[in-house]
């Protein structure tokens, strides 16, 4: 497989699958510009041989071309980042993108328009009505991914060699993420420096294991994790059930669990986990006790008391200091980490202690020589709000595509790339 630091740019163009799909305020400016950081190390490396960039992005979510969601507002900051001054394609596709392309020199840089602006970058149809038939949706369906073909082999075209650096679409077998890839042999593909650092991350958690391994499932819902912590059951030694999932399974196991977000259809679901970590010998950690609220706010009135013990109109917002003192032990005693998840409903500052503390626990592990992974959205917004990113071994940038990773899906945007 080519790599990024094998491969020589001079004189070559490079598309650079990137994910720049930042946060911006009402008036466009950046409010978070780390997805932005995380790619300039690729970006740099190939301006530094003496190759141009092309890079290509999405931003949000549009339906079409819309002002709202164009990367033109954020090509100022790119440029000041990376000391080059950045050139703008208004389209993506088109005369417009292709001659600037083509007049790329040694050096500089093109920032396309926003890919998803064309329904061809995700392969689905849009604009049908709502009341279309399944006839009608299976044509548009067949006609835009028809065009994607024509769509991919455009972007492919600009270039001598393809770079993807976007982890955060990795699951997305998207033209820019995935399918663009064919048109390149094997020696002129490659991930991009992050790319690269998510994959030997994921694959040290999932196939170079120094035992024992924890991982510390939290969020809200039993429902979403299920394929992971199905996935997981064959791989950890001990599994730390935490946030909202704690209270369907104390429920599934007898337990009163008073107002606790609870999904009452998977009761079943927990009993079954339970029997299938007997069954392979994970030790299954699940809290016993919790920090309860009257209501759902951080300024509720709380209480600590035994999980199983929660009086009617009061709910569990974050664990208590018996079950952070059980965590925090079985986690300093491990040496492969994964945390995805909160303890309790971090965004309230009452209910964040649980996650402090699994997350210090995390630090002061991986001091200790340990390999600790934190993904997913909120996890990933637990170690900064705590400070505590640097003290973890490897943050990741993907939400979804780390999930699915992990469930042990293949990706789309790796295959692309490995095959
Ligand atoms: P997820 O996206 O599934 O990882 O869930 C993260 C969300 O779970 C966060 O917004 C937390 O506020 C929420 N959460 C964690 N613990 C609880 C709890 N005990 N009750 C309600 N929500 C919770």
């Amino acid at each position: 497989m080519q790599t990024i630091d094998n491969f020589n740019f001079a004189g070559k163009k490079a598309f650079v699958r990137v994910d720049f799909n930042v946060p911006l305020d009402e008036n466009f400016n950046i409010t978070d510009d780390t997805r932005i950081r995380a790619a300039l190390p690729t970006l740099k490396k190939i301006l530094g041989d003496g190759g141009s960039v092309i890079i290509g992005s999405h931003l949000g979510r549009p339906k079409g071309p819309t002002d709202k969601f164009s990367l033109k507002h954020i090509k100022n900051h790119v440029s000041e980042l990376l000391g080059v001054e950045v050139q703008f394609a208004n389209d993506c596709m088109g005369e417009e993108a292709a001659v600037k392309a083509a007049a790329l020199q040694p050096g500089e840089v093109l920032l396309l328009e926003n890919l998803r602006f064309y329904a061809e970058e995700e392969g689905k149809p849009r604009g049908l009505a709502e009341d279309a038939t399944e006839e009608e949706k299976a044509a548009a369906k067949k006609a835009v991914k028809e065009s994607q073909k024509e769509f991919t082999k455009k972007l492919a075209s600009y270039a001598d060699c393809y770079v993807n650096d976007a982890f955060g679409t990795a699951h997305r077998a998207h033209a820019s993420t995935a399918l663009i890839a064919q048109y390149f042999d094997k020696d002129h593909k490659m991930f991009g420096y992050l790319m690269e650092k998510e994959v030997k991350a994921v694959n040290r958690i999932l196939n170079d294991i120094q035992r024992p391994f924890t991982a510390i499932m939290g969020g809200s819902k039993v429902s979403s994790k299920i394929d992971i912590i199905e996935n997981l059951l064959s791989k950890v030694d001990n599994l730390i059930i935490a946030g909202g999932m704690t209270y369907t399974f104390t429920k599934a196991l007898g337990g009163h669990i008073g107002n606790s977000i609870c999904e009452n259809d998977k009761l079943d679901l927990a009993l079954e986990l339970l029997d299938k970590a007997k069954a392979k010998g994970v030790n299954m950690v699940l809290a016993v006790d919790a920090k309860i609220a009257d209501k759902f706010s951080n300024d509720a009135n709380t209480q600590f008391v035994p999980v199983k013990e929660i009086p009617d109109g009061w709910g569990g917002l974050d664990i208590g200091p018996e079950t952070e003192k059980i965590f925090a032990d079985v986690i300093r005693n491990s040496k492969t980490i994964l945390w995805n998840g909160p303890t309790g409903v971090f965004e309230f500052d009452n209910f964040t202690h649980g996650s402090r503390a699994v997350g210090e626990a995390i630090v002061e592990a991986t001091k200790n020589g340990a390999f600790s992974l934190v993904g997913g959205g909120d996890s990933v917004a637990c170690v900064n709000k705590f400070g505590l990113a640097d003290g973890v071994s490897y943050v990741s940038t993907g939400g979804g595509a780390l999930l699915e990773a992990i469930e042990g899906k293949t990706l789309p945007g790796i295959a692309a790339i490995e095959e």
